[in-house]
Order: C-alpha cells, then structure tokens, then sequence
C-alpha cells in the first residue's frame, strides 16, 4: 500500500478520432517518487495519452488525482491542479529572458502582475527554479539564445514554478548531446523524489539509464509494464520492437 504518497490513476482511458481508437481502455498508475517512461512504436498513442490527461483531447474514462477526474476539467483548471506539461517542440518565449519565462509561468498560481514584480526582485521560488534546472547564470538572457538542451530545461523549470506535482514530459533528451542527457536524467531523478514523472521516450539508452517504471504502449493499449530489465525480457516488447 502506497499510503501518504501522491500518485495518479488511469483507468479504463480511451480515445477515439473518428471511429479509430488512438488509446484503448488504458489502466495505469503512477506513483510520487518514480520517474516512469511511457515507450512504444511510433502510433502507438503515447502523446494522446498525455493530451487526453492535460485536457486537449477529448476521452472518456478516468485519471484520477487528488479525488478530481481530470478527464472532466478544462485543461487550465488541470494545470492549476498541479499536472504540467511540456511538448516535443520547446514552447518557450523567445524574446523573452529565462527570468521573465519563469516568472510568466509562476503566475498561473498567482497575481497577474508578477511580471511587473519581478522587475524589483527574484522570488525566492523563482530563485530556486533556476537554480535547480541550472539556469541561474543565463537567467537574463532571452530564451531564444538557449541551446536546445537549456530550453528543456527551462520548460521544466517553469513547470517547477508551476507547482506542478505531476510532469508529463514528451521526448525531453531528442536532440540533446549525450553530456545533456546526462544531465536531464540526474535533474528529473533530483525533481522526481517529490513529484511523479512521467517520460515519453525512444532513446533506449537514456530509459535503461534513468527509468524506475517502464510501460509499454502498443496500438493504443498497454503491452506490459514492470522495470527495464523485466520489459527488456518480454518476448511481446521484442515482438513489436523486432516486427516479427
Ligand atoms: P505516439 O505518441 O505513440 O507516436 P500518437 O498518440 O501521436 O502516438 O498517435 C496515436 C494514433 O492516433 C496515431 O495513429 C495517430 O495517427 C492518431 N492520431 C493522433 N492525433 C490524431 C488526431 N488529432 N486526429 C486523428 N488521428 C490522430
């Protein structure tokens, strides 16, 4: 029993476009402390999954998270309730400093003259944010002058300004060195002992590295879940990663 620990609950989860089911009546779990990877082949409904849990899908079924459906809440309301997000695409904005990002962030929980604020001073969640996703030192540097690995790291440090308790992240090391992705696993390792993390990846390497939880979506419905190990002997997994 998981008592005192946060987690989120998917239950009999589906969503159809035009008659074709993307997600087919998924049941997951996903528990406080455990960075979970969400694999599969492309198609296989992993990014629908996480749109129909932040609202831009329709879907019917549950995702339970601190006794609220998710599934019936607009998508700001989902934020407000500490689920966060970032896409395959950083949504950054460009002309914009670090600072000023974060503190645009930070004002989904609070005053919408937080901009206007953080001219006078850093709040100290702000503060903290940089300092954890290592951006302290380009904090007044437009966005648009990141690297692609530092603009990961901002998105997720807004979600961390966000207060978001749950972060689903869509591909977040594509396109990183192999020194960044290093880093992105140490920081959602540091970040995930008091949130519940979810990661949509194809780099074998970096789940093999950094996943607690591996589940294995395939044509919309969950081909097995369990450790990396355990996936990794699953003749179903080798199967569709094979095609034979
Ligand atoms: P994955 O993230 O695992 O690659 P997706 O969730 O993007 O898979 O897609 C799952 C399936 O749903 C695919 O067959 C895709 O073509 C289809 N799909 C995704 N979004 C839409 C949409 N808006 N309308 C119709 N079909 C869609």
């Amino acid at each position: 029993d998981e008592v005192g620990l946060d987690y989120l609950e998917i239950r009999d989860l589906t969503v159809q476009f035009d008659g074709f089911t993307a997600v087919d009546a998924v049941d997951l779990t996903l528990i406080q402390g455990r960075v979970h990877f969400l694999i599969g082949p492309n198609g296989a409904g992993k990014t629908t999954l996480v749109d129909a849990v932040t609202g831009l899908v329709p879907a019917t079924g549950q995702a339970r998270y601190r006794n609220q459906n998710l599934l019936a809440m607009r998508s700001h309301r989902i934020v407000r309730a500490g689920i966060g997000r970032t896409f395959q695409t950083a949504t950054v904005f460009e002309q914009l400093s670090v600072l000023q990002n974060l503190d645009i962030a930070g004002g989904v929980h609070r005053s919408p003259f937080a901009l206007l604020r953080a001219r006078r001073g850093v709040p100290s969640y702000v503060a903290d944010a940089l300092e954890t996703v290592g951006l302290a030192d380009l904090r007044d540097k437009p966005a648009g002058v990141l690297a692609h690995g530092q603009k990961q790291w901002l998105e997720i440090g807004m979600l961390l300004v966000q207060d978001a308790k749950v972060m689903l992240l869509d591909e977040p090391v594509a396109g990183m060195s192999a020194e960044e992705r290093e880093e992105t696993g140490a920081l959602l390792q540091r970040i995930g002992k008091e949130r519940t993390i979810v990661v949509i990846e194809h780099d074998m390497d970096f789940v093999r590295s950094f996943a607690d939880v591996v589940t294995v979506l395939h044509a919309g419905k969950v081909l097995t879940e369990g450790t990396v190990a355990e996936i990794q002997a699953s003749p179903e997994v080798q199967e569709i990663y094979l095609g034979r």
